[in-house]
């Protein structure tokens, strides 16, 4: 039992609707429109919204689309074959007038949807009756696996490894030195870095001024202690060992540092991301040469690619577009993108292309990589605005603080990058409190505290009309970390801070007991702004993260509408040179923008992303 059946046009006008229950639809229609053709997420052909499943098929020669929803507990077997079936006979009936520039008068399309439903109907019911045959090989998920996603595996297992290490590599109370990256594999981060670096001081001969100081390579013989590199490498600043800190020096050694002031003004800057592998290519799929440096050779064979790409009008099908894809889909994999999502990504990308018509010179690997290009730059483009400054004014005017709150992982960089944030809001005039909610890891409390005086060092209260531009809001280990979180906001209030950032305990995704403490903390607060904090070292791990941090705070929560994640903190990005995969699993999971990105260890290694920077570095 149907109870929608509609085709429209990319454009928005509707063609031909069935409906049995009226208006009730429309939500779930423009639900389909917005998340999923919009946010380029048509790789599955259904999507659940309230009650209902709808089943969609694009048709991209004529721009159309074809939605059926019924009740999500049927499990309609024929709906695959009868969208498909009504698909085609709408076109054949309506072809000349789809291609007369859409002269529609009076559609009379109700006789022929009811025979082709009766029809698939019987289908449906034959085939139920059917015995189930057992699967080939071909038709085997194994079957499917090149081998370059094999290979990819392994590094993904690694990489969920690296994030294990992390936890168990967390240092114990006796020991608050904290020592950089301690979980991650050194080795590949200290070759990551040294090629970072190798391309940053090339940059800086060019570029002098454009990018922010980097932090010094690590040593693979063992730990060192963490280089604060707060002067930007033109002064000498004492190392930010937490061993050796003694408060009373720190007074002294800290002496504000004017030269800093004023750098992250205003909005952060954009995310540079540059990448050294020769530009990636499936041109060859269409038996047309690379076209990569304008050789003199190349020059010469010029006459003989154009006659190569003279082959006439191509159709896109699947058959055609699945060597562009499938390398396209291991490429991406490569590049650190959640297997999942490069399977999606891809399918989204043939699902917008099937059914179009390549002119004689369009390439269908170029065609395709295109389009990926496209889909990528609009996943990661914010669908909303996220203007931090702003909403602190406007919270200030209201004369309330503004509450952002900080979750994730062990080790991920929370703490380091609630830092940075709180650094480049003081330098923005704002005044913070941080609520040290993270009750549970050891020195956590201590990692806040140094952060603390630092920050007030580099903005003494002298800079700031005699106003103390960071505080910490702290009770020690083992409270409850919601009421700590609500005691700082109500204290920040009271105290007239702007902005309250409230660090809570890294957390595994699994662990229930931590995830529904978390959602309390969430939901008895209210925060302005819940932001996850993932390091861009992580592939699959990712995706399973966010799924279920997200569904955590869903679950936990009892409330209608849950406060979920809104947005994202993408930490050590300087440590992944060009595989920068994660920030398109994260945001294509959450929806939510990456807010802010962790390039390094200083306080101003935070940037803010470009889209288009990153897409650059992916498809290359
Ligand atoms: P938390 O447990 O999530 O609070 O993580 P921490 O803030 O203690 O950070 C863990 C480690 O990651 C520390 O050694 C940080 O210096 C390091 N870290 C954090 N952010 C970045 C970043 O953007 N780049 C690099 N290279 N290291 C970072």
């Amino acid at each position: 039992m149907l109870d929608l059946f509609t085709i429209f046009s990319k454009g928005g006008i509707v063609l031909w609707c069935f409906q049995t229950t009226a208006d009730m639809l429309a939500p779930s229609v423009n639900a389909l429109i917005r998340t999923v053709i919009l946010q380029e997420r048509t790789g599955n052909n259904s999507y659940d919204h309230n009650s209902l499943t709808l089943q969609y098929k694009l048709d991209n020669e004529f721009e159309l689309i074809f939605v059926v929803a019924y009740q999500k507990i049927l499990q309609l077997s024929y709906v695959d074959k009868f969208l498909n079936d009504v698909h085609l006979e709408f076109r054949d009936k309506y072809k000349n007038t789809l291609q007369n520039k859409w002269q529609f008068q009076d559609i009379d399309f109700m006789s022929s949807f009811n025979k082709i439903l009766a029809a698939s109907e019987k289908w449906g019911k034959t085939q139920a009756k059917l015995p189930k045959q057992m699967r080939t090989f071909e038709d085997s998920v194994k079957s499917k696996k090149t081998v370059a996603s094999m290979i990819e595996r392994k590094g993904e297992e690694k990489a969920i490894k690296k994030s294990v290490k992390i936890v168990e590599a967390k240092p114990k109370i006796e020991e608050i030195e904290i020592p950089v990256d301690d979980g991650i594999e050194e080795d590949v981060i200290a070759a990551n870095r040294a090629k970072m670096a190798q391309k940053l001081s090339k940059k800086k001969t060019e570029k002098p001024v454009t990018k922010s100081p980097k932090s010094p390579n690590v040593d693979k013989a063992g730990k060192k202690p963490r280089v604060w590199d707060l002067g930007g490498g033109s002064r000498d600043l004492p190392d930010l060992d937490r061993s050796k800190d003694k408060p009373e020096d720190a007074k002294s050694e800290y002496s504000p540092q004017t030269d800093m002031v004023g750098r992250m003004q205003g909005s952060i800057r954009d995310l540079e991301v540059e990448s050294s592998d020769e530009e990636y290519s499936s041109d060859d799929d269409d038996n047309v040469e690379p076209q990569k440096n304008e050789t003199s050779k190349q020059k010469s064979s010029g006459m003989l690619n154009m006659f190569k790409g003279l082959v006439g009008s191509k159709n896109l099908t699947h058959e055609t577009m699945k060597p562009a894809l499938e390398k396209l889909q291991d490429h991406l994999i490569n590049k650190n993108v959640a297997i999942d999502i490069a399977k999606k990504l891809c399918d989204s990308v043939e699902a917008k292309l099937a059914g179009k018509v390549l002119g004689t010179f369009d390439r269908i690997a170029t065609t395709v990589k295109t389009t990926l290009t496209e889909s990528l730059v609009q996943i990661l483009s914010p669908k909303r605005r996220v203007d931090i400054l702003r909403d602190c004014l406007e919270t200030k005017k209201l004369g309330r603080p503004y509450v952002m709150a900080f979750c994730g992982v062990n080790g991920v960089g929370k703490s380091t990058n609630l830092a940075k944030i709180c650094f480049w809001l003081i330098e923005n005039e704002y005044s913070v409190m941080i609520a040290a909610c993270d009750t549970f890891r050891a020195g956590a409390v201590e990692q806040l505290r140094t952060h603390t005086r630092h920050l007030n060092a580099l903005h003494p209260k002298s800079k700031h009309g005699g106003r103390e531009m960071v505080q910490l809001y702290e009770k020690g280990y083992g409270k409850d970390a919601a009421g700590i979180a609500m005691e700082a906001i109500r204290y920040a209030n009271d105290s007239r801070i702007d902005v309250v950032l409230v660090d809570t305990a890294g957390r595994m995704q699994d662990n229930e007991p931590l995830m529904r403490a978390l959602s309390k903390l969430i939901k008895v607060n209210e925060p302005d702004l819940v932001l996850f904090v993932g390091e861009a070292l992580v592939g699959n791990e990712a995706v399973d993260q966010l799924v279920k941090f997200n569904q955590a705070l869903a679950d936990h929560s009892s409330s209608e509408n849950p406060h979920i994640i809104d947005g994202i903190v993408l930490t050590k990005f300087d440590t992944i040179d060009d595989k920068v995969g994660a920030a398109i699993s994260m945001t294509y999971i959450t929806g939510q923008p990456i807010v802010f990105v962790g390039t390094g260890q200083t306080y101003t290694d935070l940037k803010a992303l470009n889209a288009k920077a990153v897409v650059h570095a992916l498809m290359k």
